[in-house]
């Protein structure tokens, strides 16, 4: 049988799922009840299961292993199952499973980040040691609820006080512009591309700069990281150089933490300051909804493909070449 393209129905399942079909592939969306408008509307579906939640996801495995299904795993993924959840999955999963653990991990992703000689913003661990402004951050906060900023321990003192008993990490604040990096390595070609950038559009903390600074103060608001939607962008040229640089060191250290690396598409979260630098402060090991704007292709992917070609098709593609060339399990995890 035919393989098909799988995904769940959310996150940047339209482009997954676009892109698939472009590449010739019958597809299939995994979807939540009431959730499966856009993909009945925008026709990417030739088949659409429906769940009561994505968690339910292991019990369609087998359906889907029939159907002869590669699943294309994005945020919700991670989202709905553990990383030993996905580890135990039987069905094909396009991507390196093992390296999950070193994204989900600070600690693990840090030492990842380190390896491939990025920079990084630092870490306090304790916060007397707190010297410039910084970024405290609660883990599994959804949207950033209740991150605040601190630029000395006695402020951390008096802020923390709100957030009993919350597990967090106090990151140096960089002020500069954010810009996410969207990459793909291909294992076929052994070739990292840039493929897109974008910028994050997030509640409230967007719409601050809106307000007077009096006001603000007046409305006692708190920041909160709520992603809403993607801008796309595109950078200074002068930068490209240290993007590829960059998106290839880490793809070399990914070889040195995990045998098989990274492959297909990934993203670094950065700042860039006012003289040029990257400060790296995430990586995603997977597609991240900042592709979704180039679902008829970026300008970079314009430079290098003589059609439209977003990251969704993009993954098609390697698919199917590795079909083609017999090495499928190249790009299986
Ligand atoms: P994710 O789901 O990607 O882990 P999150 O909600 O846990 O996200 P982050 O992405 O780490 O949180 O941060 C939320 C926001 O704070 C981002 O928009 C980012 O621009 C900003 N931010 C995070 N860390 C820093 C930093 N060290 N310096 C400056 N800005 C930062």
């Amino acid at each position: 049988m035919a393989t098909r393209i799988a995904t769940l129905g959310s996150h940047s399942a339209l482009q997954i799922l676009k892109g698939a079909r472009d590449e010739g592939f019958r597809t299939i969306a995994v979807c939540e009840k009431n959730r499966e408008e856009p993909y009945k509307r925008f026709k990417v579906a030739d088949r659409i299961i429906t769940l009561n939640s994505f968690k339910e996801f292991p019990s369609v495995e087998n359906e889907l292993i029939s159907e002869n299904a590669i699943v294309i795993p994005h945020g919700s993924f991670t989202g709905a199952m553990s990383t030993e959840q996905i580890e135990r999955l039987k069905v094909s999963y396009f991507g390196n499973k093992k390296i999950l653990k070193w994204e989900t991990d600070r600690e693990m992703q840090r030492e990842w980040l380190k390896k491939a000689g990025l920079t990084l913003p630092r870490i306090f661990r304790n916060p007397e040691d707190i010297d410039v402004p910084s970024i405290i951050k609660f883990y599994g906060a959804k949207g950033g609820k209740g991150f605040f900023l601190a630029k000395s321990g006695s402020e951390f003192e008096r802020k923390i006080k709100e957030h009993h008993g919350k597990a967090y990490i106090i990151q140096e604040y960089i002020v500069g512009a954010p810009i996410y990096i969207h990459y793909f390595y291909s294992p076929l070609n052994d070739e990292v591309e840039v493929m897109s950038f974008d910028k994050r559009y997030e509640s409230n903390v967007d719409s601050i700069g809106r307000i007077a600074a009096k006001d603000q103060l007046d409305m006692g608001l708190d920041t909160s990281y709520n992603i809403t939607g993607n801008v796309p962008m595109v950078v200074r040229e002068s930068l490209l150089p240290e993007i590829f640089r960059m998106g290839e060191a880490v793809v070399a250290a990914s070889k040195a933490i995990e045998k098989r690396g990274i492959f297909g598409p990934f993203s670094l979260e950065t700042v860039i300051t006012p003289d040029l630098k990257f400060y790296v402060f995430e990586v995603s090991a997977r597609i991240v909804a900042g592709t979704n704007p180039y679902i008829n292709g970026s300008p970079y992917t314009d430079l290098k493909y003589s059609e439209p070609m977003s990251t969704g098709r993009r993954i098609s593609r390697e698919i199917k070449n590795a079909i083609a060339s017999n090495q499928v399990e190249r790009v299986l995890g």
